[in-house]
This record gives C-alpha cells, sequence and structure tokens, in this order.
C-alpha cells in the first residue's frame, strides 16, 4: 500500500522534502550552517535559504504561476554583507539545480512572497532552526491551501524515527492529501505506511509534546493544565513539526502552545501549523486553537483569529480544550 503521488502537487511536494532533507543534512555534515540572526533575533542558516530557494526553483518548474508563502526573504543576501552567505548557499544549490547563479537564487527565494490567498503553497523551509543547529529535532513543512483549506501537506524530518515504526529507520516523510489519509516513508520512499493517531482515551495515561524553547510558550500555563489534567508524565520535549509527526503517528496524544509570557501578543505563523495540523487531522486527530476556534488560514501569513494551538489524537479534545480555554481567559 501506498498514496496516490501521481498528481505534480503529489510529486512537488515529495519531491522537496527530499531535496531538502539532502541539503539540510549536507550542511549539518560539513558544519557549515553560518547561522545569521534574522531582525526578530531568531537564527537562519545557509540551509533554511537554500531549502527555500529549491523549493522556488521547483515551483518555477513545476508550477510557473504558483505562489508560495514561505518563512525566508533575501532582502539580507541582496546586500554587499550578505554575499558570501550567497556564495554559500550558491555553492549548496547548485548540486541540485546547475542552473543556479546567486541572482536566481534570490529571486528564487523571494518566490516565497506570494499571495495568500485563493490557492497558494506555505513553506517553512526548516522549521525548529534552533533544533537544527543544536543537533535536536527540524522539518521541512509544506502545506497547500485552497480558499482557505488545507488539501495536501508533505513533511520531512530528517532526524526523527518514529517508535512503533521501526521499518523507517531515522528519517522520515508524511505526505497527506484530503480525504486520503495520512502516510509515511524513508526519504528512498521504498516503504509507505499509513500513520493514525494514538487510540488512548484515558486522559492520565496520555502523554504531552512540548517546545523546547521557553520562549514559545507559557510555562506556568502548561504546568497548570497538566495538572488539571492529572498528567503525571513530563512533556516530551521536541524542536518544530516534529511533534505534528509523532502525534499523528500515535506516539503521542497531545500538543499545546499557550501564549508565551513574555509576548502574549504572539499568533501563530500559517507555515508553522497549516502542515503539520493537517497530517494530524488526516491521521485521525484534531487541531484547533487553545479556545475550541477552528483554524482559519484566511488571514495571510500571520493566523490572526486564532489564539495558540490545540492537537490532540481526537478522543482527548474536548477535556484537554476544558483546561486550555480556562488559560485563555485567565481562569488559571
Ligand atoms: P517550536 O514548537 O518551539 O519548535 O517552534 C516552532 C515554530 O514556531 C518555530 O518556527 C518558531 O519560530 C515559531 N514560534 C512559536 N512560538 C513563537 C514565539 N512565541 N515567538 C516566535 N516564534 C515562535
Ligand atoms: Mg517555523
Amino acid at each position: 500500500m501506498k498514496p496516490d503521488l501521481n498528481s505534480s502537487e503529489a510529486r512537488f511536494s515529495v519531491e522537496l522534502v527530499s531535496a531538502a532533507a539532502k541539503l539540510a543534512s549536507r550542511v549539518r555534515d560539513e558544519n557549515s550552517y553560518a547561522p545569521h540572526d534574522k531582525e526578530d533575533h531568531t537564527p537562519v542558516t545557509i540551509a533554511d535559504m537554500g531549502i527555500q530557494a529549491l523549493a522556488g526553483s521547483m515551483l518555477t518548474r513545476y508550477f510557473p504561476d504558483g505562489q508560495l508563502v514561505a518563512e525566508e526573504n533575501a532582502d539580507e543576501l541582496r546586500k554587499v554583507s550578505g554575499a558570501s552567505r550567497l556564495e554559500a548557499i550558491s555553492r549548496y544549490v547548485q548540486r541540485f539545480t546547475f542552473d543556479a547563479t546567486p541572482e536566481k537564487i534570490c529571486d528564487w527565494i523571494d518566490r516565497g512572497r506570494g499571495f495568500p490567498q485563493g490557492t497558494f503553497w506555505t513553506l517553512d523551509p526548516i522549521d525548529g532552526t534552533r533544533g537544527y543547529l543544536n543537533g535536536r529535532q527540524y522539518a521541512t513543512a509544506l502545506a497547500l491551501i485552497r480558499e482557505g483549506q488545507v488539501t495536501l501537506a508533505a513533511i520531512g524530518c530528517p532526524e526523527l524515527e518514529l517508535p512503533g515504526y521501526p521499518m523507517l529507520g531515522k528519517g522520515v516523510m508524511l505526505f497527506a492529501e484530503k480525504g486520503k489519509g495520512c502516510w509515511a516513508a524513508s526519504f528512498d520512499k521504498e516503504n509507505w505506511v499509513k500513520l493514525s493517531v494514538s487510540q488512548c482515551s484515558e486522559i492520565r495515561n496520555a502523554s504531552i509534546l512540548d517546545s523546547y524553547d521557553p520562549d514559545h510558550k507559557n510555562n506556568e500555563k502548561n504546568d497548570w493544565i497538566r495538572n488539571e489534567l492529572g498528567i503525571e508524565k513530563k512533556p516530551i520535549p521536541l524542536d518544530s513539526q516534529a511533534k505534528h509527526v509523532v502525534l499523528a503517528a500515535g506516539c503521542a496524544e497531545i500538543f499545546f502552545r499557550t501564549l508565551p509570557q513574555r509576548n502574549p501578543g504572539y499568533r501563530e505563523k500559517i507555515w508553522d501549523v497549516a502542515p503539520g495540523a493537517f497530517v494530524i487531522e488526516e491521521a485521525g486527530g484534531r487541531v484547533t486553537d487553545l479556545n475550541g476556534q477552528p483554524i482559519d488560514y484566511g488571514t495571510g501569513e500571520v493566523l490572526k483569529n486564532n489564539i495558540g494551538i490545540l492537537a490532540t489524537n481526537g478522543l482527548l479534545h474536548s477535556e484537554v480544550l476544558r483546561a486550555t480555554q480556562k488559560t485563555v481567559a485567565g481562569l488559571s
């Protein structure tokens, strides 16, 4: 059994996350990340930029008029101060497309400034860059959105091993299409398995997934929710949408992101949510915000109409939601 990968959308997405895993692994093996702080003080590496350039180049080949809404842009690389980093990015991208020049690379990266309405792709070239830089988890996450609904997604996690799926080994790729389920394979695409969320319905036996980064959540509220639910097991920390992959594979039941203490006005970015939420839903799980609202993908890059995120195996959703709602209402 394997998913239907005949459409150009399916081929584009699987080809992109596979190439992304190769590029990111090479940069990591050669220790040539060249990390650089962006204006928002988050790191970006040669690999984030290289993967987004690959995406722009492949999009031009597969869907010349396709819209891409992606995390990075080439503004810094177009400056004189960005020249050496642009050279390094070009060397990696050339291993995948011979026609890569520094100018084309900037243009391919800036294809990610597409219009987030109607039909568009959204991409996080490296979700969890801090994890990537620190030998932990990271993911390349891609989703196709049509009129506010996700219809297809692919996520590549080069460093992830899924307990319960030893045949996949280390490095897994997920592919999901609306109504056709969620599938996982190793990057050689030899063996595909259909994923389902956990059937756990006893909240005290549930496992919670958690962000590593203390700035991406409110730890006090997280602890309060866990106590309220009577879950004694310590949360499992994982960077990136590797969390959503683990939940889709049935290896944990709950993930929520509370609003960070230092920045309670933070709203999720579309590329951090759409791919991961969709693979969970196609595996049988449920995703809303902390208030139980459906995720609204119609507000552009920032999900302005949603507060945080709650993803579960479905069976436990309403129980966890009762607790997360209280944290938003200030009752915790
Ligand atoms: P994490 O779940 O901690 O690995 O974060 C996943 C993604 O969400 C990363 O791309 C982060 O940059 C982004 N993110 C989540 N919360 C925040 C926040 N409070 N501020 C900035 N970025 C965030
Ligand atoms: Mg991200």
